[in-house]
């Protein structure tokens, strides 16, 4: 499915395939277009069952030139059936995809590994971006593997990990004195005086966001090339949340999938949660908000494809919900006591918002649910902190037997 052109999501004006993200004419965003595949789907498969064992095996489906590679192997993480999490929260099939087994422990090695791909292809010699801390880690990862120069713009009071793992890599790590949306404008005006600068989230940001399609390709192939009937995924700009149905679109339209895109769910903080407040008020104006959450890696007030997300939730009969910062918290114990994953606060709001939905009795017994867990736990231990107790005792048995008297032999 060749790439061929940009072209604007508001007004379908085109563009050649360059770092541009913003159309000339009306400001709209630009997203990579596709003409239609020349291959049967039953050609596609086969190509991408005999692909590598990383995203690059969806290449077909990818705004890249030639052969993509990458020197830190990405995706192809697990899909793990979450039958203890189903039970306690009363539902049928539950499935939970664990983007934790990145390299850096989270989706965003996927737009990286795609923008940076083609930023190379387009001759790019230094990387930079504007992240909430996972990109962050991504981009310094992935360009030190291909040993480039990156730039990491992130607000000054991100999570001390987010920032030893980023600095770790050799990134020159810069800390803006502002929230996410003062990082984000500082970039883009940076992006416009460095023309020789990817900018991953800023000029590549059409490339970038192709890369989230792969965690929805593999749902599907993982689930033996089928549809799940509901996704519950977080929303912080928006993109992946976006992406995701775009790739069961892409797969239905060219036979590799049948059925309907499923119900979108998007997971919010109720401390930066202005797509779950667009879609509560039945309107797709996402009025910015200033964010104020344990949530950083979702705490983007100016969300840039929150209209778009917002239109996909109501078109598909989900939704946008927002959690509290306790239940995020108890999200996270939620995810990790039933299934073995230990999710950063992303996915505690993720993990909050699907209780809540089958709390609410949205979700009937007979669908299957796929749950996007985007990052690790060690990424933001604070959040457990203090949500429970350790037994300190003196090395002697009396002293474990007194502590553990109740316990079982
Ligand atoms: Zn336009």
């Amino acid at each position: 499915m060749p790439a061929d052109a940009l072209k604007c999501k508001e007004c379908s004006t085109t563009y050649p395939l360059e770092a541009r993200y913003v159309c000339d004419r009306c400001f709209g965003p630009l997203e990579v277009a596709y003409t239609a595949p020349q291959s049967s789907a039953a050609e596609l498969k086969r190509r991408i069952q005999a692909g590598p064992h990383t995203l690059w095996r969806y290449a077909d489906f990818l705004p890249l030139e030639g052969t993509p590679r990458s020197a830190l192997p990405t995706g192809f993480t697990p899909l793990v059936k979450a039958d203890r999490l189903a039970e306690r929260l009363g539902l049928g099939e539950l499935w939970v995809k664990n983007e934790t087994a990145n390299p850096t422990h989270s989706f965003k090695d996927r737009v990286v590994a795609v923008a940076l791909a083609r930023a190379q292809e387009l001759g790019f010699q230094t990387i930079a971006c504007a992240s909430t801390g996972n990109l962050a880690n991504a981009v310094a990862a992935h360009s030190a593997a291909a040993g480039l120069p990156s730039y990491v713009l992130i607000p000054a009071d991100l999570e001390e990990a987010k920032i030893l793992a980023t600095g770790a890599y050799g990134a020159n790590v810069v800390a803006i004195k502002g929230n996410y949306d003062a990082v984000n404008r500082l970039c883009t005006e940076l992006a416009g005086d460095r023309d020789d600068w990817a900018f991953v989230n800023v000029n590549l940001r059409p490339y970038y966001a192709e890369g989230s399609k792969t965690l929805a390709f593999e749902i599907a192939e993982q689930l033996g090339w089928e549809l799940p009937d509901r996704v519950v995924a977080p929303v912080a700009s928006g993109s992946l949340f976006t992406k995701i149905a775009r790739a069961f679109e892409e797969w239905i339209d060219c036979g590799l999938l049948e059925g309907e895109v499923p119900k979108m769910n998007g997971a919010q903080a109720a401390g930066c949660s202005p797509v779950a407040q667009a879609f509560e008020a039945g309107t797709a104006v996402c009025r910015p908000v200033k964010p104020d959450t344990i949530a950083k890696s979702l705490a983007i007030g100016n969300p840039a494809d929150g209209p778009y997300a917002v239109e996909l939730a109501q078109r598909t009969g989900g939704g946008v919900d927002a959690v509290s910062d306790g239940e995020i918290r108890a999200g996270i114990r939620m995810l990790a006591e039933t299934t073995g994953i230990f999710t950063e606060t992303a996915g505690g709001v993720t993990a909050a918002v699907l209780a809540k939905l089958a709390q609410r009795g949205d979700i009937d017994p007979s669908e299957r649910v796929v749950l996007c867990i985007t990052g690790d736990g060690l990424k933001t231990i604070d959040a457990v902190r203090g949500s429970f107790e350790v037994t300190e005792i003196e090395p002697k048995v009396s002293e474990f037997d007194a502590a553990f008297a109740g316990a079982a032999a």
